[in-house]
């Protein structure tokens, strides 16, 4: 075959002998393709080429041999400064993908991997989309997660190709689909069975290409669509904190939408969400879950991690190791414990993993040990008996005979120094902290602690386990209560003493939820167990006030969800809260005084080290409990709250 090709520094543009146009994306100096404004920038000019000289077809591939297109640069973003800035660089490129959807030729996009967001627009101005019937195949709109939707037309393409419901759903939940799924939605045309059917299909359809039709994207009734989906909306969402979805149900609300008029709206919206505080603090969430994520890359030479105490923690630690490919051994003085936890990590494995085949592999590779035979071969200890420094010391003591030179040795603890439990250790640099948070399976940070002594490889390679198991490392140095402990116990003192002191407890939950936390701090003191509050509390330190308090409050059995009645009485997982409805700035006021001295912790946390920057701050606590996504973290929210600072 002659080819005629003009090499740019991101596509590559061939004219075959059938006079077809094969649009090839390579992104220079990325693994994978992004829509970078360099990237679209040539686009504008290769499609203006098209548009003079219109081939008898175009077909848009991937050169990378990772996946299709993963979206827009979304680091370039942060460069806007206004809504215009937006708005100039949105009907730019709306041109472009405007340009090529109107070509009189046909047009074919062949999606090999990932299409997401801007991708997965692109792709969408393109007649006919045929995807290969792969599991690396995913196509959708991820734009809501960072508060925003999708800003290159991809709302009114897609209402055209798919029709309201599809498009509601993918650009509202931010979903992706798999090939079979977007196929039976009208999104891929034609599914073929390997990458090398691709090209030869593209040339086949537009040899023999009539038009195409889509069907009628309105269902038989919209406004009922829109209401459901609103009422889901507005459960989960507060539209001061998270503002994208409902801007997303009103654009789709419009009457008579089509695509050129969503097309219009979207623009818009697109450039508002964009300068808004909360996308804001969702793209600086995103910046730091990969920058956390970084921490944890790499090969260890880990493959076997024995773990010690099978109870909440133990038993779902070993639970995600084993899940992760790990080989674990579970050890306990309780063999009932042991039992519990694999019961619990099987029905994991159910629900979490893709196939039977693969769930009964994640079996396979979690050991029950009660004698503790594992240890002499793995290549990690993960320690979490209970709370206690003579039981934690000798368990290491133990296993500094038993294990391997180069073996590390991790505790979990939650609260005691590193350096007293290694106090009897021959080699204490061997021990390092690995805190994991509860429920494991759900929250992704870990907590790599370090001591003055530990070695700094046992660290790096507990960094690449965590990472591993999927979680988020961060980088602590052994003080009380690390990071997120320290900064979170003063936050909840701060509620627990004024509700002890009259105030009311679900205002003060209600503030902290209106917020954007997870649950309030009263909730969440009840469903951590007072007597746990207490005991951290005592290493962290607390006032005589609060520590007599909340002895008596154990003492009277109201302990929490645990014995049924803390603050609140407990229905199983469930506090009975009365969910009252409060002033709001009165919510507000709480939120800004019980957030204060959270803020505080953070400030000195990093001021002593504990962290190495206030970046690690807001990303432990982000991704330890939850900290409301939108605000970006702690710190950077509280740079546009002044009155924090003098609080
Ligand atoms: P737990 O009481 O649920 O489990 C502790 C387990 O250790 C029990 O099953 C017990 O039988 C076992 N055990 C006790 N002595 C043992 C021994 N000599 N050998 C083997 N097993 C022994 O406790 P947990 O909540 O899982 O906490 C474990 C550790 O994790 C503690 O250090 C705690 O501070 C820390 N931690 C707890 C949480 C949490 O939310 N529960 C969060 C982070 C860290």
């Amino acid at each position: 075959m002659n080819v005629t090709s003009v090499k740019y520094d991101h596509w590559h543009v061939e004219l075959d002998d059938d006079g077809i146009v094969w649009l090839g994306l390579d992104v220079a100096d990325k693994s994978v393709n992004v829509l970078a404004t360099a990237v679209l920038h040539e686009l504008a000019g290769i499609s203006k080429n098209l548009c003079d000289a219109p081939p008898v077809g175009v077909v848009l591939y991937s050169r990378k041999s990772r996946g299709f297109i993963f979206g827009a640069d979304i680091n370039e973003f942060e460069a806007f400064t206004s809504e215009d800035d937006v708005k100039a660089h949105i009907d730019e490129t709306l041109e472009t993908f405007q340009r090529i959807d109107d070509l009189p030729c046909p047009t074919v996009a062949l999606i090999d991997g990932v299409a997401l967001g801007g991708g997965c627009e692109l792709a969408l101005g393109f007649d006919v989309i045929i995807g290969v019937d792969d599991p690396a195949v995913q196509i959708g709109f991820p734009e809501v997660n960072l508060g925003l939707l999708p800003g290159y037309g991809g709302t009114g393409r897609m209402f055209k190709r798919a029709g309201l419901s599809t498009a509601l759903n993918m650009v509202l939940y931010g979903k992706s689909l798999n090939a079979r799924d977007a196929q039976s939605c009208n999104i891929i045309d034609i599914l073929v069975n390997n990458n090398s059917d691709l090209k030869p299909e593209a040339v086949k359809v537009i040899k023999a290409y009539k038009g195409c039709e889509f069907p009628d994207p309105l269902i038989d009734d919209p406004a009922d669509l829109i209401a459901a989906e609103t009422a889901k909306i507005e459960a989960r969402f507060n539209e001061n904190n998270t503002p994208a979805p409902f801007e997303i149900l009103r654009l789709f609300a419009m009457k008579s939408p089509n695509q050129a008029r969503l097309i219009a709206s979207e623009s818009h919206i697109f450039a508002r969400l964009m300068m808004g505080r909360a996308s804001r603090g969702l793209r600086r969430v995103f910046a730091l879950n990969d920058a956390v994520k970084k921490q944890g890359r790499g090969k260890s030479d880990v493959t076997h991690i024995h773990v010690i105490g099978a109870g909440v923690m133990g038993g779902d630690i070993a639970a995600v190791a084993a899940m992760s490919g790990f080989t674990v051994t579970l050890q306990d003085i309780n063999a009932a414990a042991i039992e519990t936890a694999v019961k619990r990590a099987h029905s994991l494995y159910d629900r979490r993993l893709k196939s039977p085949d693969m769930a009964a592999m994640a079996k396979n590779r979690l050991h029950v040990d009660p004698t503790g035979t594992g240890l002499h071969d793995a290549d990690l200890l993960i320690e979490a008996v209970a709370e206690n420094l003579d039981l934690k010391q000798k368990i290491f003591a133990d296993a500094e005979t038993k294990m391997k030179t180069g073996a590390i040795m991790a505790t979990n603890t939650s609260a005691i120094p590193i350096e007293d439990i290694g106090a009897v250790l021959k080699k204490p640099e061997r021990l390092i902290g690995m805190h994991f948070f509860n429920p494991v399976p759900v929250l992704p940070l870990v907590e790599i602690v370090h001591t003055e002594a530990s070695d700094a490889d046992a660290i790096k390679r507990a960094m690449c386990v965590s990472g591993a198991m999927k979680k988020l490392p961060i980088g602590c140095k052994s003080s009380p209560g690390f990071m997120v402990n320290r900064a979170l116990l003063p936050y909840l003192f701060a509620a627990i003493d004024a509700v002890i002191d009259g105030e009311n407890a679900d205002m003060i939950d209600q503030a902290l939820v209106e917020f954007g936390m997870p649950m309030g701090p009263i909730e969440l003191a009840d469903q951590i167990g007072l007597d746990v509050c207490h005991d951290a509390g005592l290493v962290l330190g607390m006032s005589e006030t609060s520590k007599s308090r909340l002895q008596a409050l154990i003492n009277a059995g109201t302990i929490g969800r645990k014995t049924g009645q803390g603050f609140y009485q407990w229905d199983d997982k469930k506090a009975i809260r009365p969910r009252a409805s409060y002033d709001a700035d009165a919510l507000h006021a709480i939120a800004l005084r019980l957030l204060s001295p959270l803020v505080a912790e953070c400030r000195t946390a990093v001021a002593e080290g504990v962290v190495t920057s206030r970046d690690m701050a807001d990303a432990a606590m982000l991704f330890g409990v939850g900290f409301a996504p939108h605000t970006g973290g702690p710190l950077f929210w509280a740079d546009d709250n002044p009155a924090l600072v003098t609080v």
